[in-house]
């Protein structure tokens, strides 16, 4: 039996970090919901069990079902009846066997029905359903938004909505419209208050908007008439089940995630309920809504990435030329252990991101109960700053990371990968969404900037360096504090010009960089744990290196006269 948990080792590595027993003791607060639930944890021992047993789970219906059903799912697509979406059939199958094993609403509150699971094991929950069909994990990751509505929404919503979520209704996020895009400031659906019916309502028009016709759906939308920036925006909750009062205009028609619906949606005299404050949308609720989605992104793309690299190698075995398996050639297996080590960063990336949002959000929970001791908001304090760097990063760096292992991995088919014979044809349509929506890589860059101008990640890099390792390993730490320093001479020249226009215009370098460094630490850390990584650990650095002299020779040679070069002569005239 295929099952997408069990066959990958990776994962079981990341499960057992050091840092999830203080995650999982955070999170079950002492383990005091063993004696209100008979299935709820005792021990530490005991929640890394369950957490074992349910991803097993999951990893079943991905390898039996979720997987076999991809292709079919990327040729029926889903279309639209009435106004309504109607999934694909193999999409609906996918649902079914999810809500039938209880999988959805897993990192919500016994109380509400959930397993109050840590985002580790969600997320690589999410890391298996997008190797087996990056489409169907959107529907089935838009559960986020029951993150969301747990943070910020009223008691009384949170017991109307979150059960259902954990009933396996779904949801979706209506932030997009035609003229707001990066810019979310942009957004101009209307939210109007009906003081009569003590009502608010929404009119107006988003697009883009992925399962737009799920049961729950969180809506950005302007309640302050006159305004034009993001403090007249606010958070609503729209039950599109109880209502139905949106219209789906039309699905589009795109290059790849095609079982997952993106739609265009009018709304009416729509009837929705404000979540938190007024005002408060833009710059609170959503920034935490795209975190969460964010990092499911990063876990979509490492997660494609996985099952490019996997068809990549199997095909590389099998097909032969000149007499011998394609894998014996150099440009082939360089291909190959090249798209393995980047994959292996990647994913410990977006598990050290992941642990450190859980335990940002599990104080942040704990602070709503009670006030926090001293010890515990520098903790929280600490680990809000790493969620907020590291989760752009991931995002940004495991999309680009995952296009170029579908890439590779379609070039390693050769003309077969161009072909519909092969699941590479559809892999690599769906990698490209992973670098666009919840923010493109260009606007990860400039979130990452922030982290990058508060010293976040060369504190931590610091951190990761005074790491006690096995003495075999101290050459590799030497390679990443001579990196760490060349980065710190680009940093400096970047950031003593004072000049903005140059910081963006070195932004990508500037991160890459960064990233680079990090996700060599990561890789040395985990072979300090298991000396398997090692031949990734080595190869990562090999190509960091050489990747991060290129861009540190580039900005060493670059002014800031130099940017007139790369402006294009053609903006602001008009025909
Ligand atoms: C398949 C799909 C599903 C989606 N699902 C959802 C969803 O569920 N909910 C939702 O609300 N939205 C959704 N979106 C919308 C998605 O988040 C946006 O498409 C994305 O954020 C980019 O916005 P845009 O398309 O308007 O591009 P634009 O904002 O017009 O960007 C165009 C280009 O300009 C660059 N650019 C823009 N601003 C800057 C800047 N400040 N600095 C540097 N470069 C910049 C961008 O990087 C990009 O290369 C979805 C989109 C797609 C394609």
């Amino acid at each position: 039996m295929a099952n997408f948990f069990t066959d990958n080792p990776d994962l079981k590595f990341h499960l057992n970090h050091p840092l999830m027993k203080k995650i999982v003791e955070l999170k079950e607060r002492n383990f005091e919901d063993k004696d209100k639930f008979d299935y709820a944890p005792v021990d530490f021992e005991d929640t890394m069990d369950s957490y074992g047993k349910v991803l097993d789970v999951i990893g079943e219906i991905c390898g039996e079902i979720i997987a076999p059903n991809a292709e079919d799912i990327d040729q029926e697509g889903p279309h639209v009846e009435n106004d309504r979406v109607v999934y694909a059939k193999g999409t609906e199958e996918n649902l079914d066997a999810i809500r039938k094993a209880g999988l959805m609403g897993i990192t919500l509150p016994r109380k509400y029905g959930g397993l109050n699971f840590s985002i580790v094991p969600y997320t690589m929950a999410a890391d298996m359903v997008s190797r087996a069909d990056a489409a169907f994990v959107n529907i089935w990751g838009l559960q986020d938004c029951a993150e969301t509505i747990h943070e910020f929404a009223d008691e009384e919503q949170k017991e109307k909505y979150l059960p259902r979520f954990c009933n396996g209704e779904t949801g979706s996020m209506a932030l997009t419209e035609p003229d707001a895009g990066s810019d979310l400031q942009s957004v101009m659906l209307k939210a109007t208050y009906d003081e009569k019916k003590k009502q608010w309502f929404l009119n107006g028009v988003k697009r883009f908007i992925t399962n737009g016709d799920g049961d729950i759906s969180l809506v950005l939308a302007r309640s302050e008439e006159g305004t034009k920036d993001g403090r007249g925006l606010s958070m609503f909750v729209y039950d599109n089940k109880a209502h139905q009062a949106i219209k789906v205009r039309r699905i589009e028609h795109k290059l790849g995630i095609i079982g997952s619906p993106t739609c265009e949606l009018v709304y009416r005299n729509v009837p929705a309920e404000l979540v938190g404050s007024r005002r408060m949308g833009l710059i609170r609720y959503v920034m935490s809504l795209m975190n969460g989605a964010r990092l499911g992104i990063a876990a979509q793309s490492v997660g494609i990435a996985e099952a490019a690299w996997r068809e990549a190698l199997e095909y590389a075995k099998e097909r032969k030329q000149f007499g011998k398996a394609i894998i014996e050639f150099p440009a082939v297996y360089e291909m190959l252990s090249v798209m393995k080590a980047k994959l292996d960063a990647a994913r410990s990336l977006l598990y050290e991101t992941s642990r450190f949002v859980d335990m940002y959000k599990a104080y942040f929970h704990i602070s709503n109960e009670r006030s926090l001791e001293k010890e515990e908001r520098q903790e929280m304090k600490k680990y809000q700053m790493l969620a907020d760097a590291y989760t752009p990063l991931a995002k940004g760096l495991a999309s680009e990371v995952c296009n170029r292992i579908a890439y590779d991995s379609l070039q390693i088919h050769g003309g077969s990968g161009f072909m519909k014979d092969y699941p590479i044809e559809r892999i690599y349509r769906d990698a490209r969404i992973t670098s666009i929506y919840e923010g493109t890589t260009q606007l990860q860059v400039v979130a990452a900037l922030t982290g990058l101008a508060k010293g976040t990640y060369l504190k931590q890099i610091r951190e990761y360096e005074e790491t006690p390792l096995k003495p075999e390993l101290h050459t590799y730490r030497r390679t990443l504090v001579a990196m760490t320093e060349e980065f710190e001479q680009a940093l400096m020249k970047v950031q003593e010009t004072e000049d903005k226009e140059f910081v963006d215009f070195h932004g990508r370098r500037l991160i890459e960089m960064a990233g680079n460094i990090i996700m060599g630490y990561l890789l040395l850390l985990d072979t300090n744990r298991e000396s398997r990584f090692w031949k990734s650990l080595e190869v990562f650095l090999r190509n960091a290196r050489s990747e991060n002299k290129a861009n540190a020779a580039f900005i060493a040679a670059s002014g800031l006269s130099d940017m007139g070069r790369f402006k294009q002569d053609e903006v602001g005239e008009e025909e």
